[in-house]
């Protein structure tokens, strides 16, 4: 059961072969035994979880089930859901409850699925190994030594090592697509503004975006369909007719051509990522796709632009927490200025310090022209790049991340090194395209390795699609860890 996919468990669901009351009980059954050794997990509110099972087992009874209905789904810490302890994986939070529910949390609640627990992260999603979590580090199920990836790393890990069936992921500049590579699941980012970003705690709002993780990709288009649409609670909410992104799951991939950036197969890869995305690539020529190489010449400039962008948002958005609104507040202190000082002092860690200083730095008077306008221009040069490339294809495939996961500890000392874990899957959030991972074999000490797939903005069934099909093909994305 715990290999389950999500149409699986629904069938069974339906069939009233297991209750949602069973099935959640048994996840949190597997939470208790496995989270201490993975930290995948910052809360489970087991009293909360199966009300909500009880709730979708009378749906179920009622016959007003659909698809997610009666299926635990982990939520990343950073979707403020009502009673939910709220912490964004940062001590600065560690204390909030959630008095309502995010745009993304009220869908997952009215499609009837069950909240299983609340997933570790980098702090306010600042990070590629979940290290910056104030509740720890999370472990990648296949190899304790390795990081998960992050920011959704505690997602990952938990889809990886069953610990659910599916799980939820934000993405400014990798994070979904790059812990889904590293354990070895699929994940997607949907085009910017598809998803709503309505209590969903802001990191850089112009890149942020949410999306689901799981087991397959059949899985995400299920997860999908009830994550996206118009939410008027946020400005840049897309309103859109509503679309079944499992459509066209079943189309061949006949004369798909699918574009290789030139940029993206140069020095940086390692070997043994290079050789199964080649096979990969190997297998979707089977299918009936056609190869092209393609350029992108200002998209190696993504990982700096993303640096100067991210940060000046990131600075502007955590301007909030300042001890009076939300969460922590420093304990003793002089006057106001001196409780705002001590509080952000003591409840930021260094990653989210270091960003708040580059971002109000590239803002500043002066430097504002130098850094954060000419990131802007690289922006909008690197979008018309993809634009361009997608009159020689439909897709565009290469890998997702440099290398398989590192060691924990290994780039934690160097942020440098730590942000180029990024390079492939940045420009994805500067152009605000669809793009995801899907497993393709083990590297380096047996560790996965994901193939990224980019699309053009709204392109998200026709990546399912290709996905779908090298998946119906191959049984990498089968494979679990334990
Ligand atoms: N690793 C990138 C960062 O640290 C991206 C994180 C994300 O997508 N949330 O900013």
């Amino acid at each position: 059961m715990f290999n389950d996919s999500l149409k699986q468990l629904s069938d069974q669901l339906s069939a009233k072969k297991i209750s949602s009351t069973e099935l959640t009980s048994d996840f949190l059954r597997r939470i208790k035994q496995l989270n201490p050794e993975y930290n995948a997990f910052i809360t489970i509110n087991e009293e909360m979880s199966l009300a909500q099972a009880q709730t979708a087992d009378k749906m179920i009874a009622a016959g007003q089930a659909g698809p997610l209905t009666g299926i635990p789904i982990a939520q990343k810490d950073i979707f403020c859901a009502k009673g939910w302890l709220t912490t964004c994986g940062s001590k600065m939070l560690s204390n909030f409850i959630s008095p309502y529910d995010a745009g993304v949390i009220e869908r997952f609640n009215q499609a009837g699925a069950v909240n299983i627990g609340k997933t570790n992260m980098d702090e306010f999603a600042m990070g590629s190994s979940n290290e910056t979590s104030f509740f720890g580090s999370v472990k990648n199920p296949w190899d304790p030594a390795a990081v998960p990836g992050g920011s959704s790393g505690g997602a990952a890990c938990a889809v990886a090592a069953r610990l659910a069936p599916a799980a939820t992921g934000t993405d400014t500049g990798g994070s979904i697509r790059q812990p889904a590579a590293l354990c070895g699941i699929s994940g997607i980012k949907p085009t910017y503004g598809l998803v709503s970003r309505y209590g969903m705690i802001a990191f850089a709002s112009s890149l942020d975006q949410a999306g689901p993780m799981a087991k397959s990709a059949e899985d995400l288009t299920l997860l999908l369909n009830v994550m996206t649409g118009f939410d008027a609670r946020d400005s840049t909410s897309l309103q859109r007719e509503t679309e079944d992104y499992g459509r066209d799951l079943q189309k061949p991939l006949n004369g798909l051509r699918i574009g290789l950036p030139k940029e993206y197969f140069a020095a940086g890869m390692s070997n043994d990522v290079a050789s199964a995305v080649d096979k990969a690539l190997d297998e979707y020529r089977k299918l009936g796709a056609q190869t092209v190489e393609i350029s992108l010449p200002n998209a190696p400039l993504s990982i700096p632009v993303y640096y100067v962008l991210a940060p000046a948002e990131a600075s502007s958005n955590l301007s909030r927490f300042d001890g009076v609104r939300y969460g922590y507040r420093a304990e003793s202190y002089s006057d106001l200025a001196d409780m705002y000082r001590k509080t952000r002092a003591q409840g930021f860690g260094a990653e989210v310090k270091r960003r708040i200083l580059i971002g109000t730095y590239v803002l500043s008077h002066g430097y504002y022209d130098a850094y954060y306008i000419k990131a802007q221009k690289l922006r909008r040069l690197i979008a018309q790049d993809f634009t361009d490339a997608y009159r020689q294809c439909d897709l565009i495939m290469g890998p997702t991340t440099p290398t398989v996961a590192f060691n924990l500890g290994e780039k934690s000392g160097d942020p440098i090194q730590m942000y180029l874990s990024d390079i492939y899957t940045s420009a994805a959030n500067l152009t605000g395209m669809p793009a995801m991972s899907i497993p393709i074999g083990f590297g380096d000490k047996n560790r996965p390795i994901g193939l990224h797939i980019i699309g053009n903005y709204f392109k998200e069934a026709h990546l399912l699609n290709a996905a779908h099909q090298y998946q119906l093909v191959t049984n990498w994305h089968l494979q679990s860890p334990i």
